[in-house]
């Protein structure tokens, strides 16, 4: 019996399976608890394994003239004839024309010297590689690193021929924003000193791997920038793209928002409801899910780490990057140690390029967070500085005595508010309600908001206010 040609069933179960590759033996007699091992019904099991794995195959035409080990390629020339497939060792397979359409045609993996389990591998990915949510497996993954590089060389890295296809379009920071959020053209404002979009330079970064902290003004469509990249990795290479943010409203919010434009965003955080929870786990684990929010604190669970080391993680994105500061007041600790949380999620593999975006730093903030990406991720960080001003507003400081600080703030209404409304900012919520009750004695119509941060205070004043005062 040793003496028989083997086949690892493993293998055949990925290229037969490309879509949900996971080799599972579903063992029958184990459901039931306390159940002795039974080897007979272990090789039963694995028997209707074969026979799933081998209805369901289309047999590649690469297998007969792959370089196997000679017990391996016995195996399959056995599996070959017993079921009246073509065994044409010799015959060539064109992979141009194999690939047409899922790869850039200039590529020189397209002419590889030896073909071998990997580029089979590759080859039963790639053609079922256009629905979103197909990918290879974690064992496949670390058995064979070179499967990743292979798939970025063919799908992700621009050749720089106008007249290819493949990247003219599917690297192209324009295609994806059409894709994505159907707009033609990226925000002019703010721009780079050639006058170019800033916003169209960070998505291009974002498509070349290239490491980068983005500062943009509040406004400044900073989560497209990540978003948009996101999309493109998913769809090319199956990744997942991981952003972590600190405000769990925030991400409910992106989720919500993205439903139409990204419907495999997903978020987990504390406060993700427990009915809801086991069904994103599913999605992020089977390859379903191409972008993830993760509230820093979750990468302390085991659990969700165990979970993202079955994906190819291909991106991490810091929103409000500030928060790595540890000078700044919105430091979370949970923050610095994201990195490193995702060194031990990779293990050996490489290190994925880092984004961070952020509105507002101070030149020490910016050079802090530089260095702790730099050093944990390994990567060069470019800072590309899109400013934090705002050009639709402008700030007057002016200094008021506390008694005469109501008779300011109704001054400057009475002034400047015509139609619409205005936001006052008080230093506490009794503050708040005292100096609502005096404006609404004054005829001013009110509606006190106290919000429970100060994020979520900027944020209700940037779509309610037409002007903005403070008066503590
Ligand atoms: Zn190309």
């Amino acid at each position: 019996m040793l003496r028989l040609p083997t086949l690892d069933t493993l293998e055949l179960s990925v290229l037969a399976f490309p879509r949900r590759p996971y080799h599972r033996l579903v063992k029958d007699d184990r459901l039931v608890r306390d159940a002795r091992p039974s080897p007979v019904s272990d090789v039963r099991a694995s028997q209707r394994v074969l026979e799933d794995a081998l209805a369901a195959w289309e047999p590649s035409p690469l297998v007969p003239r792959a370089d196997l080990p000679d017990h391996a390629r016995e195996g399959w020339r056995r599996l070959y004839e017993m079921n009246g497939w073509p065994w044409n060792a010799s015959e060539a397979v064109d992979l141009r024309t194999r690939w047409r359409g899922r790869v850039c045609d200039n590529s020189p993996r397209l002419s590889p010297t030896r073909i071998d389990m990997p580029l089979v591998l590759l080859d039963a990915w790639l053609q079922v590689q256009d629905e979103a949510g197909s990918v290879l497996p974690r064992w496949v993954r670390e058995n064979w690193p070179e499967i990743r590089t292979m798939a970025r060389d063919l799908r992700a890295t621009a050749c720089r021929d106008a007249s290819c296809a493949w990247c003219t379009t599917n690297l192209s920071p324009d295609h994806w924003l059409r894709e994505v959020f159907g707009f033609d053209a990226y925000r002019e404002e703010p721009a780079l000193p050639d006058g170019t979009s800033l916003q169209r330079d960070l998505v291009a970064r974002g498509l070349r791997e290239q490491s980068t902290f983005g500062i943009l003004p509040t406004g400044g469509g900073k989560s497209l920038c990540f978003q948009v990249p996101a999309e493109a990795r998913f769809r090319l290479l199956g990744q997942l793209t991981i952003v972590i943010s600190p405000l769990q409203s925030l991400m409910k919010d992106q989720v919500d928002s993205l439903k139409d434009r990204i419907p495999h965003g997903r978020a987990i955080y504390s406060g993700l409801p427990s009915l809801l929870r086991p069904h994103v786990l599913e999605e992020v684990r089977t390859g379903a899910c191409g972008l993830l929010y993760l509230s820093p604190e979750q990468l302390r669970n085991r659990g969700i780490v165990k979970l993202l080391k079955s994906r190819e993680i291909g991106a991490v994105v810091f929103d409000e990057a500030h928060c790595l500061s540890q000078w700044g007041h919105d430091f979370r600790t949970d923050y610095p140690y994201v990195l490193q949380a995702i060194r031990r999620i990779t293990q050996t593999g490489p290190m994925p390029p880092v984004f961070l975006f952020t509105a507002t730093t101070q030149p020490d903030a910016t050079r802090e967070i530089i260095e702790y990406a730099q050093q944990f991720s390994g990567h060069d960080v470019e800072l590309v500085d899109g400013g934090s001003a705002r050009v639709n507003l402008t700030y007057e400081v002016r200094q008021v005595a506390p008694p005469d600080r109501v008779e300011t703030v109704v001054e400057l209404l009475r002034e400047h508010l015509q139609d619409g409304s205005a936001v006052v900012f008080c230093s506490s919520r009794n503050r708040t309600e005292e100096i609502a009750d005096q404006l609404t004695a004054m005829g001013f119509p009110r509606s006190t908001t106290t919000p429970d941060s100060t994020s979520t205070s900027a944020a209700s004043a940037r779509t309610t206010s037409s002007a903005a005062t403070s008066a503590s």
